[in-house]
């Protein structure tokens, strides 16, 4: 059984062709491309050389044969994958604004992912589990709310850590069960890795610090902040420390926040330090972004290390 696991969405991305182009006209679109936030995250940490498995359904159509074809090429442990007759596999259209933004539209909460109910988390997946992955964009109906939470309380008892990237939009929060869907998670997990917006709209803090020590409060051990082509700061209980971006040109950064996470929980499952796993997961994170497509940016240790060499080397900044 797989060591580390996710539950979520598979998608296929479609994708404007040119920056500037809006959903309000007819415009070129290039896809399907593989893409979930939790698919690229299990796709990562696969790459990064762990048994790795994603918990998810898709319909029974060429968007989801394109998407566990690619899991499956990359060695992702594809058997909790369900396929559903009735519903299509979800879709994600994104454009992209002149100052970096993303608009998206979605089709996930009609999809073949949508019908997920807690009876698909099963213990026996989880009897080798060592980090069980969640992400907040996943908490898109009231069943799935609630097969997370299992799976997390199982994950619980089977001893793994739990990993959470809130991956939420500032709106999310308004709806109050997926406010408190994210303060459950918030309050189960050992390792949080949010964004500077989402750190901010969590814990309704504006000041990074004292956001930081509210977090740690809970049971948390580890939080990282990421901060785009800004690198990332680590928190642990008494010390903190910065990594330095590395300099790209970006490119597409959807997924990079998930190349990131994948590759960070990779390393720390195969007995890496936080300091050494969050070095790669950042290179994970620049990478990812100079690559066209959300789930084409996914690396080798291999890959990263050669990208790491490129750029000239170790960017920790102590
Ligand atoms: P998303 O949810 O959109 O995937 P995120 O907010 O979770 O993104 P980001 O901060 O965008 O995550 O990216 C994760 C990490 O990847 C950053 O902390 C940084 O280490 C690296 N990264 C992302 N974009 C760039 C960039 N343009 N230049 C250098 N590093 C980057
Ligand atoms: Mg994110």
């Amino acid at each position: 059984m797989p060591e580390i696991i996710t539950i979520g969405e598979i998608l296929v991305e479609i994708m404007a062709k040119s920056v500037g182009q809006t959903f309000d006209e007819t415009g070129e679109f290039i896809g399907p491309f593989p893409s979930g936030a939790p698919a690229i995250f299990i796709d990562q940490a696969t790459k990064m050389g762990s048994s790795c498995a994603i918990v998810s359904k898709v319909g029974d159509d060429g968007f989801g044969r394109l998407n566990v074809g690619r899991l499956q090429r990359d060695k992702v442990d594809v058997r909790f994958i369900d396929t559903v007759h009735e519903k299509t596999t979800g879709i994600a259209f994104v454009t992209y604004r002149e100052n970096g933004d993303r608009d998206f539209i979605f089709t996930v909460k009609d999809s073949a992912v949508s019908c997920m109910t807690r009876d698909d988390v099963k213990e026996e997946i989880f009897a080798n589990c060592n980090y069980f992955h969640i992400m907040g964009c996943s908490a898109f109906n009231e069943e799935m709310i609630e097969t997370i939470k299992k799976a997390i309380v199982i994950a619980k008892i089977k001893n793994a850590q739990i990993s959470f990237d809130p991956n939420i939009r500032k709106e999310t929060m308004e709806d109050e069960k997926i406010r408190e869907f994210i303060l459950f998670a918030l309050k189960n997990c050992d390792i949080f890795l949010p964004s500077e917006e989402e750190l901010k709209v969590i814990t309704g803090i504006g000041n990074e610090y004292e956001a930081v020590q509210v977090v740690f409060e809970q049971n948390v051990r580890s939080i990282i902040v990421k901060r785009g082509s800004r690198g990332c700061r680590v928190y642990e209980d008494v010390s903190s420390f910065d990594v330095e971006p590395y300099e790209i040109k970006e490119v597409d950064p959807t997924g990079a926040g998930d190349c990131f996470a994948g590759t960070l929980i990779s390393l720390l499952n195969q007995g890496k330090s936080i300091r050494e796993a969050v070095q790669y997961a950042n290179a994970a994170g620049a990478y990812a972004a100079t690559k066209k497509g959300p789930m084409e940016g996914t690396a080798t240790l291999r890959e990263l290390e050669e990208f790491i060499r490129e750029k000239g080397g170790n960017n920790l900044c102590l």
